[in-house]
């Protein structure tokens, strides 16, 4: 039994306003919006951070990258999204499952 937040997500044992779901990725809303569209993409792989990538997970962020444009497209989001990946504690990441954060439409937050 994995004692991550977003394992359990993609698991189904905890609920998620779910958006997107393939055989790799799993995409939902964030749970406390910083924007009018605020969704989490995240692979089913349970990897850590940024910093815990290797070659093997190569062609599996590429798949991660080209597909987050679609997504934000998906939401309404047409002329251009924010996205952002926290690693570490260092960089604000606060849950120890990669995923990057698609923001865009109204109250669009600054950096800080
Ligand atoms: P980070 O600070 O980059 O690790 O982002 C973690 C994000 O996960 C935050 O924006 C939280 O609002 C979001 N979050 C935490 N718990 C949940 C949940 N159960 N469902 C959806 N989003 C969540
Ligand atoms: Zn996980």
């Amino acid at each position: 039994m994995t004692d991550c937040l977003f394992c359990k997500i993609i698991a189904g044992d905890i609920p998620s306003d779910k958006v997107y779901e393939d055989d790799l990725l799993y995409a939902f809303k964030d749970i406390s919006p910083k924007a009018s569209v605020h969704l989490l993409v995240i692979p089913k792989v349970h990897i850590e951070s940024l910093d815990s990538l290797n070659a093997e997970h190569q062609q599996l962020i590429g798949y991660m990258m080209l597909k987050l444009p679609e997504l934000a497209k998906s939401q309404g989001l047409d002329d251009g999204f924010r996205t952002i990946i926290n690693t570490g504690p260092g960089g604000g990441q606060e849950v120890g499952h990669l995923h990057s954060h698609i923001l865009g439409g109204k109250n669009m937050p600054g950096f800080n």
